[in-house]
């Protein structure tokens, strides 16, 4: 038999995804319906337990956040003195995180995105910029030492994955450390979202421009899962770090 006969079955798996769209007004439908079953009540395990190969001995790291819903990660970062920025497109999602966080925060437009506007906590040390994420650039927002996407790679859409690795690999510092949290299940049984991301699909869009570590991978099937159809579900965490130029 021929060896792409063989891979067919995984090309099939592969590509289940490729043509789900996701328009930005059904994530802020959701919003408004309180359909957020991926919000975490605690601080994200696997961000906790690699802190380090982020963070890395360095004081008042600049955090990106992609994607951030109203990840009370950000909050945690903060208090450990480092800053943070993150980009929704839900409102109502950044509201509930300065409301929940018991966070002051003032509201400001901005210039260079025509309808966009930014949330400032009034200390200073989260901003959170509510825009179509492929609006904002490090031109906008600079440059960061450290990124935190989870449900976020695994979120956009599958025909965007390219053009949201470079705008992501456009804001490191050289020093940048990026870790990406991926689910691996079978696309075929669950239409996502969260997306079905493969250690190959890593590799495609970021490995171009950084080095690619896989430092966990963990079985994270829970009892939600299985009313998606599925029967097992691995979660996996790279760090992706800029190649030396
Ligand atoms: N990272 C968060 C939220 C994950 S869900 C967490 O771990 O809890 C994905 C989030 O991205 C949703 O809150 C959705 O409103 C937002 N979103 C989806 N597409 C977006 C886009 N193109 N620009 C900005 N926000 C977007």
């Amino acid at each position: 038999m021929p060896i792409c006969s063989l891979l067919k079955p995984i090309r099939d798996k592969m590509s289940a995804q490729e043509n789900r769209v996701m328009a930005l007004s059904e994530w802020e439908d959701r919003w408004q319906a309180g359909k957020t079953g991926f919000h975490r009540s605690e601080v994200h395990n696997l961000l906790e337990s690699n802190l380090d190969k982020v963070v890395c001995g360095r004081n008042e790291v600049r955090f990106f956040f992609p994607l951030c819903g109203k990840a009370i990660d950000m909050k945690w970062l903060a208090d450990m003195g480092h800053t943070v920025v993150g980009v929704e497109i839900s409102e109502k999602g950044i509201k509930q995180f300065f409301a929940e966080q018991n966070l002051a925060f003032n509201e400001e437009p901005v210039p260079a995105i025509p309808g966009a506007k930014v949330f400032k906590s009034t200390d200073g040390t989260i901003s959170i910029y509510q825009c179509d994420l492929y609006k904002f650039s490090s031109t906008v927002g600079g440059k960061f030492g450290g990124i935190w996407d989870r449900g976020a790679l695994v979120a956009i859409n599958p025909c965007d994955r390219q053009k949201y690795a470079t705008l992501l690999m456009s804001l490191m510092n050289n020093d940048c450390r990026y870790l990406v949290d991926t689910l691996e299940y079978n696309p075929e049984l669950y239409k996502g979202p969260p997306f079905f991301v493969s250690e190959e699909d890593v590799k495609n869009v970021f490995g171009g421009g950084c080095d690619i570590e896989l430092l966990e991978s963990v079985d994270a099937f829970e009892k939600k899962h299985k009313s998606w159809g599925l029967d097992s579900l691995t979660e996996k965490m790279y760090l992706l770090t800029p190649k030396a130029q």
